[in-house]
């Protein structure tokens, strides 16, 4: 049996004949860039995370360029980041100008906290962007009250997150500006490269929209210099078509990471040689699974489900030799990057943070796996150990 990490044409079986629709009626109508499909996606993408503003941008990786744009960071500033997250957090903040200054991260929900927040900031530092890793949210208010205390900025890094609840709150209207990818393989997924930045921040939505176009209004009168970050219409109009599923779509994967929950507390139990245990900030032992945890005041998407493991390396050989797919994210932080060097980070210097890189692996957890598929999986994880 072939358990891929990731699926789509499953999903997009589901959805064919809306999708082509869609897509045809931008072909028919020859305008490709912003216009009506875009503006129509920002209406209903706003209404759906109940922000005021919601920008349409060409990746989420622009949108958080973009948005630290919009608040004007640049050389002399410090944005705090953590050091554990996809590459374009930090990347972004030097594309600027900026310093990103690293915390750790929080060894029960990979993401960081307002304490690591407190002890990192500095006179320069202008903003923070806390990411909410794998789809789970980050601990906001603390966060927010921190950032409130000093007068820095906050920039949601929700990019794995759209949908996901922080106390009942949706992301993405918590800070100054939120930040979503539509990566084909996060949540809401495009046909290519996509990205949205949200704000209930007037002035801040104006500065965003004329950002991602060149800082021109009216045309070739350029009031800032900004860039290409449009969102096509093409992708918009995927999109629109792919919004009204994504409720049901983070249903299913929630179903399924409960039902690995099950699968792993009913193959453990009893067993010698396997026992699942609470994530700590020490390397899991051989023998040790430690399960995503979900924090009970959260709303927990699963962009990924993610499981800590002793031994991880050859766990994953024996896995793809039994056709299952995983992922290692991220098997490096920030501080130990080479293109970071000049910040330096010494090795150690964020213990949490390097446990994760060295025994986190993503599963499955696509909406349409099945419960035989994801019972080979855990059988086969356990079957490694035992
Ligand atoms: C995917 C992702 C991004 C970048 O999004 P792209 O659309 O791939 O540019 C940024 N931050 C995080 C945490 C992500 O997961």
């Amino acid at each position: 049996m072939r358990v891929p990490l990731l699926d789509l044409t499953l999903q997009y079986a589901g959805i064919r004949d809306e999708v082509t629709a869609a897509i045809s009626r931008v072909c028919e109508r020859q305008q490709f860039i912003l216009g009506v499909e875009v503006e129509a996606f920002e209406r209903e993408v706003a209404e759906r995370l109940d922000v005021r503003h919601a920008i349409g941008v060409s990746s989420g990786t622009d949108a958080l360029l973009v948005a630290l744009m919009a608040l004007n960071v640049g050389p002399g500033d410090d944005v705090i980041t953590p050091t554990y997250s996809f590459f374009a957090t930090a990347g972004c903040v030097t594309r600027v100008g900026a310093r990103p200054v690293l915390v750790d991260i929080d060894p029960m929900t990979f993401n960081m906290t307002a304490e690591g927040l407190a002890r990192a900031i500095t006179p320069q530092t202008k903003a923070v962007i806390p990411v909410d890793l794998f789809g789970q949210a980050v601990d906001m208010d603390p966060v927010l009250a921190v950032a409130r205390k000093h007068g820095i900025s906050v920039i949601e890094d929700a990019c794995q997150a759209i949908g996901a609840r922080d106390r009942g709150r949706l992301l993405g209207g918590l800070g100054d500006l939120g930040c979503f990818s539509f990566f084909p393989s996060k949540n809401l997924g495009a046909f290519g490269d996509a990205g949205l930045v949200t704000t209930n921040n007037d002035a801040l939505a104006q500065r965003v929209r004329l950002l991602r176009n060149h800082g021109q209004h009216p045309k070739y009168y350029h009031r800032i210099v900004g860039g290409n970050f449009r969102l096509d219409a093409l992708q918009a109009a995927v999109l629109r078509v792919k919004l009204p599923h994504l409720a049901a779509w983070t249903d299913a994967r929630r179903a399924n990471a409960a039902r690995y929950d099950r699968l792993f507390a009913e193959a453990t139990n009893g067993s010698t040689q396997l026992r699942l245990a609470p994530p700590s900030a020490d390397p899991t032992p051989r023998g040790v699974v430690s399960l995503p945890v979900a924090r009970p005041d959260g709303f927990h998407i699963f962009n990924q489900y993610v499981i800590r493991v002793g031994d991880r390396d050859a766990l994953r050989a024996h896995l793809t030799a039994a056709g299952i797919g995983t992922e290692i994210y991220y098997p490096v932080p920030f501080h130990l990057q080479a293109c970071f060097a000049s910040l330096e980070y010494a090795r150690g210097a964020f213990r949490d943070a390097e446990a994760a890189a060295a025994d986190s692996l993503a599963l499955p957890i696509f909406g349409e796996l099945t419960e035989s598929q994801q019972r080979h999986a855990v059988e086969s994880i356990v079957g490694f150990y035992c």
